[in-house]
C-alpha cells in the first residue's frame, strides 16, 4: 500500500516547503516500542551527561537560528523577527533544562519526627516516568516543543513527538540537531501526522505521560482518550487586560499593540479582551489606534514586516465570519477589519462586542483586540473571568490595592501587573485554570510532572 504523506505548505505564499510522511497507529506503536529502549538508555545516563547534550544543543540551536528561523517563517507564516526570537527563545529554553537537570533531586525524610518511625531513615528522590509522548501546536512550533523535549530528556526519560501537521520540518531538524549532540538512538521519535496520528500515541497503554498543547476541543477531550495515565495540557485563553485609570496609558497602550498583534493573534496569551475603565476609554483609544494602523503587515519573509500570516486561507475566513457576525449583534470596528490576504488580516480593534458574543467568549486566535469599557474593578474583574478559560491576565494599575485585588481575584495561571498577558518567562510554572489546561509547564515545573517521587526508607534499628 503506498504511504500517505502530508504537504507541508507556506501559509503566506501557498507553495510547498516540503512533505512529510502520515504516520499511522502502527508508526506510533513501533516508536513507542523503540523508546522504551531508549528510556533504558536514559534513566541511568548520569545528570551531567544529559546536561552536556542538552547545552550542546542549546548553543547548536543558536548556531542555526537564520536558517531554522527562515524554515519557521515558511511553516508557520510567523514574521521572521519572530521566528528568530523564537530560535534563541528555544535555545535558552535547552540551557534552562541543562541546569535544573543538574538540581533535580529530593530531600532526606526525618521518619523519626513521627511516633511509629523510630530507627528508621530515607530520603525521597525522583525517577523518570518512562517514555513521555508530546503534542505540539504550530503556532510557536520550536520553542514549545522545546519545552516538552528539553525538561523530559532532562529528567531522564525518552520521548515520542507528535508534532502540529502544518509545522513538522523544524521538528525535525531539532531531532537531528540533538542526535548531533549525543542523544542515543532511540531517546526521541518524531512521528509526523496529524491528530489521528496524536489520537494514538495519547491512547497508547506504554505512554505513561502525555503532554499536549493546542485547541481547548482536542485537549479537554483528552483525558478520556488517555485513559488511566497522567496528562498536562496547555490549551487556550482569551486573555484580559485591565486598564485603571491610574495607569501610564502611553505604556499599556504600547504592550498592548505587542500583546495583542504578535503571531497575528495567534497566541494563547495573546490580548483579546482590554477592559478600559469608562473615564480612560477614550484616552486609551487614542494612544492605541494610531499605533495599530502603523504596524506593518504583510510578507513574514520581509525584514521588516511587523504583522505576518494567519496559519492558513481557512483561519482567515474564520476570523472574516467571526468579524461580521460580532458586527451583526453591535460591535463596531475602530480600525482594520479587512482582509488583506489570502491567509492576512488586518490588525483590528472592535469596541462595543455583545459579552456573549464567540469573540468575547471564545478564543480568538485572530489579529484582533476588543475593547471593553467597565465602571469598577469588581465589574471589571467579573468580565475577566467570565470565559470558560483562566491562562493568563493583566492590569494596569498604580495602586496597589487594586493590583492586590486583581492577583487574587481574577482566575488565572498568571497575573501581570502593569504588564500585558503575553508576557511569559519560561522559567516561570505556566498553564491555566478552568479549561486553559491541566499542569504547569516551565523547565522546573515540567520536570517534576515527567517524573515519578520514590521513597527510599532504611530501618536502621
Ligand atoms: P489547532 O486548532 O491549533 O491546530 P489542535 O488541538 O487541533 O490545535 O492541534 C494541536 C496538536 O494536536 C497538533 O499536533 C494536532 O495534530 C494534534 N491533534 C489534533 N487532534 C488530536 C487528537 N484527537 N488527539 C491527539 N492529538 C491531536
Amino acid at each position: 500500500m503506498e504511504r500517505q504523506s502530508i504537504e507541508v505548505v507556506n501559509p503566506y505564499t501557498g507553495q510547498a516547503v516540503g512533505r512529510v510522511p502520515m504516520e499511522t497507529a502502527e508508526d506510533v506503536q513501533q516508536a513507542v516500542e523503540e523508546a522504551h529502549e531508549g528510556a533504558k538508555v536514559m534513566r541511568v545516563m548520569p545528570l551531567h551527561r544529559r546536561a552536556e547534550i542538552l547545552g550542546k544543543t542549546a548553543q547548536k540551536l543558536l548556531q542555526e537560528t537564520e536558517t531554522l528561523a527562515r524554515l519557521i517563517v515558511s511553516e508557520a507564516g510567523k514574521t521572521l523577527r519572530e521566528a528568530r526570537a523564537e530560535v534563541v527563545r528555544a535555545a535558552g529554553i535547552f540551557q534552562l533544562a541543562a541546569e535544573e537537570t543538574r538540581r533535580l533531586h529530593g530531600e532526606t525524610l526525618p521518619f523519626d519526627a513521627l511516633a511509629g518511625g523510630d530507627g528508621r531513615t530515607g530520603y525521597w528522590t525522583r525517577e523518570p516516568i518512562g517514555v513521555v509522548g508530546a503534542i505540539t501546536p504550530w503556532n510557536v512550533p520550536l520553542a514549545l516543543t522545546a519545552h516538552k523535549i528539553a525538561p523530559a530528556l532532562g529528567a531522564g526519560n525518552a520521548v515520542v513527538h507528535k508534532p502540529a501537521e502544518q509545522t513538522p520540518l523544524n521538528a525535525l531538524r531539532l531531532a537531528e540537531i540533538l542526535f548531533a549532540c549525543g542523544l542515543p538512538e532511540n531517546a526521541l521519535h518524531v512521528v509526523t501526522g496529524d491528530g489521528t496520528t496524536g489520537d494514538a500515541l495519547v491512547k497508547h497503554p506504554e505512554v505513561p505521560f502525555v503532554s499536549f498543547t493546542g485547541s481547548r476541543e482536542v485537549g479537554t477531550r483528552l483525558p478520556g482518550r488517555a485513559g488511566y495515565k497522567k496528562v498536562a495540557l496547555e490549551l487556550g485563553g482569551n486573555s484580559p487586560v485591565l486598564v485603571t485609570p491610574s495607569a501610564n496609558l502611553t505604556d499599556a497602550a504600547e504592550a498592548i499593540v505587542r500583546g495583542g498583534f504578535a503571531v497575528a493573534g495567534q497566541l494563547c496569551i495573546s490580548v483579546q479582551r482590554v477592559l478600559v475603565q469608562e473615564d480612560v476609554q477614550e484616552k486609551l483609544t487614542a494612544e492605541l489606534l494610531p499605533r495599530i494602523e502603523r504596524l506593518r503587515v504583510g510578507d513574514p519573509a520581509e525584514e521588516t514586516t511587523e504583522v505576518g500570516a494567519l496559519i492558513s486561507r481557512e483561519a482567515c475566513d474564520r476570523v472574516e465570519r467571526d468579524i461580521a457576525s460580532a458586527q451583526q449583534t453591535g460591535a463596531k470596528v475602530l480600525v482594520g477589519g479587512k482582509r488583506l490576504g489570502d491567509a492576512l488580516y488586518a490588525p483590528t480593534l472592535l469596541r462595543e462586542a455583545a459579552p456573549d458574543s464567540r469573540l468575547a467568549v471564545e478564543e480568538a486566535f485572530a489579529p484582533l483586540i476588543l475593547l471593553i469599557p467597565y465602571r469598577t474593578l469588581e465589574e471589571a474583574i467579573a468580565i475577566a473571568n467570565a470565559t470558560p478559560y483562566g491562562l493568563n491576565a493583566g492590569i494596569y494599575t498604580n495602586d496597589l490595592r487594586e493590583a492586590m485585588t486583581a492577583a487574587r481575584e481574577i482566575v488565572a495561571g498568571s497575573v501581570m501587573i502593569n504588564d500585558v498577558p503575553t508576557f511569559r518567562s519560561d522559567l516561570m510554572p505556566y498553564g491555566g485554570r478552568k479549561q486553559s489546561g491541566l499542569g504547569r509547564e516551565g523547565v522546573r515545573f515540567a520536570m517534576e510532572e515527567m517524573t515519578e517521587i520514590k521513597v527510599v526508607c532504611f530501618r536502621t534499628l
